[in-house]
């Protein structure tokens, strides 16, 4: 009898992987603007067709890629981003797995165009489905853009699993939401079948929550800080009144990056308490800081779980921060639970 074990194709391979990073478009979208913000841009640009199952495309003004670093980045576990084991517990990027544009290249055809500043022409990868398709020099402007098309189109299976129309946008938007909001100084639009859907110049965090979520936020964000040797937290809260029945304007971010927390909303929820409805929950955007030593982001792999290594004294700033930020602005009770 001959061996039977053998290694996978790369292909094969990188479209397994794809099955952890791209769940649907939105998650390509998410690790494209991840990428870009990586790069150090200021401007990034998202152009989306059919709910990102037609296209998906970013477009960035970042220090963009030579052309070997173009051909690369599609390579799995292929990274700038990290370099020894150390490296792993100071990440400071959002990537380091070296596995989105793999990914990403697996399961979709891909056109890239990249340049660095000082190059004079830059480089325009066409992939799918792991296959090089076509490289070659190419006149653009400084910065990466990045289209996704035909998302799935060589796993039928997966294309069919995608969700109607509006439901994939309603991820793509509250995926550009979370990073606009971590990234206020960045400029950020999105468009949609030629709509814009917005439009967000650089600027402070309260004008960006304002952008995001309409004028009625102005007058309704409390400033929230607490410092402390552990943790920082930053940020804003919504006035009591402005509380909603239903959840989605509520975020954490740790170190920039968005994370879930049910524990840690609990905090907020909790500092609320007799001032809203116990149905009712309050509008945050909530940047913490902590020395990444003390977390792990690695417990999931689309890494919005994080693992704290001190989780209680996370919540019990959290809790004070959002109690002094209420009796600073003499917010007070206004409903009355007597009756
Ligand atoms: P990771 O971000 O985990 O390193 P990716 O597959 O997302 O892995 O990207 C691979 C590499 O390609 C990155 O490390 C980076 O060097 C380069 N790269 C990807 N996108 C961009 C971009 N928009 N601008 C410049 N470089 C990029
Ligand atoms: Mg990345």
């Amino acid at each position: 009898m001959s061996d039977l074990i053998q290694l996978l194709p790369d292909a094969i391979a990188n479209q397994i992987a794809a099955g952890e990073v791209v769940q649907r478009p939105s998650s390509a979208l998410k690790e494209l603007l991840e990428n870009a913000i990586d790069a150090g841009a200021t401007k990034v640009q998202v152009i989306v067709k059919e709910a990102g199952k037609q296209l998906i495309q970013v477009i960035d003004n970042g220090k963009g890629m030579s052309a070997t670093d173009a051909r690369m980045s599609f390579e799995r576990h292929a990274t700038s981003k990290i370099r020894t084991s150390q490296d792993l517990f100071s990440i400071r990027t959002f990537g380091f797995r070296g596995e989105a544009l793999a990914s990403i290249a697996a399961v979709a055809q891909v056109e890239l165009k990249t340049r660095r500043n000082a190059d004079e022409l830059g480089t325009l990868i066409h992939i799918e489905g792991s296959e090089v398709k076509k490289q070659e020099p190419v006149a653009t402007t400084p910065g990466t853009s990045v289209s996704m098309k035909n998302l799935f189109f060589n796993v039928p299976a997966r294309r069919n699993f995608l969700k109607s129309n509006p439901v994939e946008m309603r991820h793509i938007v509250e995926e550009f939401q979370r990073v606009a909001l971590a990234y206020s100084e960045i400029g950020f639009s999105l468009m949609q079948n030629d709509m814009e859907i917005y439009n967000l110049l650089p600027g402070k965090l309260s004008q960006r929550i304002v952008g995001i979520f309409g004028k009625n936020y102005q007058s309704q964000l409390v400033p929230c800080e607490e410092l402390t040797p552990h943790v920082n937290v930053k940020g804003y809260i919504g006035k009591p009144e402005s509380a909603k029945k239903t959840r989605g304007e509520q975020f954490f971010f740790v170190n920039n990056r968005y994370i879930k927390s049910s524990y840690l909303n609990h905090a907020v929820s909790n500092a609320f308490e007799n001032l809203i409805q116990p149905d009712q929950h309050p509008f945050y955007v909530l940047f913490l800081e902590i020395d990444p030593s003390h977390i792990d982001i690695n417990v999931h792999p689309t890494k919005t779980e994080i693992k704290f290594d001190d989780e209680r004294t996370v919540y019990a700033v959290i809790r004070a921060a959002v109690k002094q930020a209420l009796g600073a602005h003499h917010v007070v009770p206004a409903l009355d639970f007597s009756v």
